[in-house]
């Protein structure tokens, strides 16, 4: 129990810095404590930080997310380094910090190193934690594009003007945070296209990876949020066509595109299962489909994992 003690003397600087035997994790701790009449002796007044990750995996398959736990005595906030991108690791409880991190469907296969850091008052530890990733087994689609789709290909506007706009979607982000349990299923429909399956038009060789994961469904079928959030789009994008996307906090969205119909407007929170809209077959589509996405942080990640539970912030497993 962490006693409270009065300083009114003198000041004492106090600044430790050490490094582990293998030099991968260091610690550096600078304090600045009063002195008092009333300081008990022999009562230690440097409470030393505790970082430990309670859940960071070995190994993970590319355009998939993972988890990251770290308990963390005082600490209140953290990040992650990898992937050439830094993620905020979040307070979710006392002594928790936690985090979903995804892998880009195109990290190639081997070790990587993430950088993990937690700041309390005056102090922050750095970890350096290796985990490596795999390759993920995909398939190849030859998909013949309509008239319509050909001139989304190559009026040499839209997919530039698409890039742009999804990178201004995932730009901000709200503090609330994901405490889904799971995703739900967004509309009832057999998968057509799984997520990084590989297309190739007519006779090209295969391009981009698939970004999400495509239900085939009738025109007018009911689309629902997959979980809790606000609504932060709700119109037509160039190559996804008619679009609804949520942020469910934690950096974490999902995208429903194709439709035919929207019901919901930017702002608006709403509860997994609310209807979002209908299934159609606007922008770059061959026919009626719902396209789901789930973007951590701006990269798309894997949808169906996010049906299991396992990524929520608060929860253990
Ligand atoms: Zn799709």
């Amino acid at each position: 129990m962490y006693r409270r003690i009065f300083l009114v003397l003198s000041l004492i600087l106090l600044s430790i810095s050490c490094r582990s035997s293998d030099g991968s994790d260091y610690l550096s701790v600078a304090t600045t404590i009063a002195n008092d009449s009333q300081v008990e002796l022999g009562e230690s007044v440097v409470r030393q930080p505790t970082v430990e990750a309670l859940e960071i995996p070995s190994e993970v398959y590319a355009g998939d997310s993972f988890k990251v736990v770290v308990s963390s005595d005082g600490g209140l906030l953290g990040s992650i380094k990898i992937f050439g991108k830094s993620t905020p690791l979040l307070l979710v409880d006392t002594n928790l910090l936690s985090s979903v991190v995804a892998v880009p469907i195109e990290q190639p296969s081997g070790p990587v190193v993430m950088e993990l850091s937690v700041t309390g008052i005056n102090w922050r530890v750095k970890k350096i934690i290796s985990m490596d990733i795999l390759e993920r087994s995909v398939n190849v689609d030859r998909i013949y594009r309509t008239q319509g789709m050909i001139r989304i290909a190559t009026d040499g506007t839209s997919f530039a003007q698409e890039t742009n706009l999804r990178q201004q979607q995932t730009k901000t982000y709200s503090t609330h945070q994901y405490r889904s349990k799971f995703m739900q299923i967004p509309v009832v429909g057999e998968v057509s296209t799984f997520f990084g399956d590989m297309r190739a038009y007519e006779n090209d060789p295969p391009s981009n990876p698939h970004s999400g994961v495509d239900f085939a469904a009738s025109k007018g079928t009911i689309v629902s949020a997959s979980a809790d959030g606000y609504v932060i789009y709700s119109a037509t994008m160039p190559v996804r066509g008619t679009s609804v996307v949520i942020d469910h906090g934690s950096g974490i969205f999902s995208g429903y595109h194709h439709l035919s119909k929207v019901y919901s407007a930017v702002g608006t929170w709403i509860n997994a299962g609310d209807y979002l809209g209908e299934v159609g077959s606007t922008g770059f589509s061959t026919g009626p489909h719902l396209h789901w996405e789930v973007l951590v942080y701006g990269t798309p990640t894997d949808p169906v994992q996010w049906l299991e539970s396992g990524l929520s912030l608060t929860d253990r497993h």
